[in-house]
């Protein structure tokens, strides 16, 4: 095996502050809004010129928060209700040889800041301060394949999972201006249940908490039905 040495071209400025309740895959939460911060190197207008033709790009990026924790041959994609095992070559899984991940995303803009470059970008899956390796432009007359299918992971996940919130959570995003769509963002993150497999099979009232952005935010799960009970500053 070769060895190659990869630095960082830029970073991810992302609501999502832990791994709990990150989709599983891009594009499926629109309102998770992130910034790619160019590290000082690649700050530079003639590295991105052009790239406001594409809609949507791909990151490739380090999955910098579980690398050291290594890999395995076999892994039980969330899918499959972890219960059933795959080659982790045949998942998305996160514990890979090499921790790379990939997403494809939505280019909203380029912002020039107090000399600061970044890309403004929708529907992304990472974690605050994912390194990102490369960057590439999404290409629809060869990336979108209309004859492919994708076995145990053919369809978007689909859940029932309804949300609400308490009249205080509601008033208090209400009064918040800096996020306009925190509310839409809190709830098709429910949505898409990030409970691991284990827990959905349990009966019973649950309580699980998260942090987006700087606010802590707590919700209780019965059987499909969320409640957000609180929201404070963290
Ligand atoms: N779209 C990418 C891919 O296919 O390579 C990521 C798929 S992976 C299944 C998505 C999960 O990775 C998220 O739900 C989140 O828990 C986790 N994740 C996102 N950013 C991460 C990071 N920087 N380090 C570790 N885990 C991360």
């Amino acid at each position: 095996m070769s060895d190659y040495s990869i630095s960082a071209i830029g970073h991810i400025q992302s609501p999502y502050k832990q791994k709990f309740a990150i989709p599983r895959q891009p594009r499926l939460v629109p309102e998770a809004k992130a910034k790619l911060i160019f590290a000082p190197e690649f700050n530079r207008e003639e590295f991105i010129r052009g790239i406001d033709e594409f809609t949507h790009i791909w990151l490739l990026f380090r999955f910098h928060g579980t690398a050291d924790k290594g890999f395995s041959a076999m892994v039980r994609p969330p899918r499959l209700g972890g219960n059933e095992r795959k080659g982790v070559f045949a998942t998305r899984a996160t514990f890979r040889p090499n921790a790379i991940g990939m997403s494809a995303v939505k280019l909203e803009g380029i912002e020039y800041k107090n000399g600061q470059l970044s890309l403004l970008l929708a529907g992304i899956d990472l974690l605050d301060g994912t390194p990102i390796i490369d960057i590439k432009p999404y290409l629809p007359y060869s990336d979108a394949m209309q004859d492919a299918s994708a076995g145990f992971a053919d369809t978007r996940p689909e859940t029932q999972m309804s949300v609400e919130f308490t009249p205080e959570v509601t008033y208090f995003i209400e009064q918040q201006t800096q996020h306009p769509d925190l509310l839409n963002f809190i709830s098709n993150v429910l949505k898409q249940d990030p409970r691991p497999a284990y827990k959905k099979q349990k009966d019973g009232e649950q309580s699980y908490g998260m942090t987006l952005y700087d606010y802590n935010i707590r919700w209780q799960v019965n059987g499909e039905h969320n409640v957000v009970t609180s929201i404070e500053k963290s």
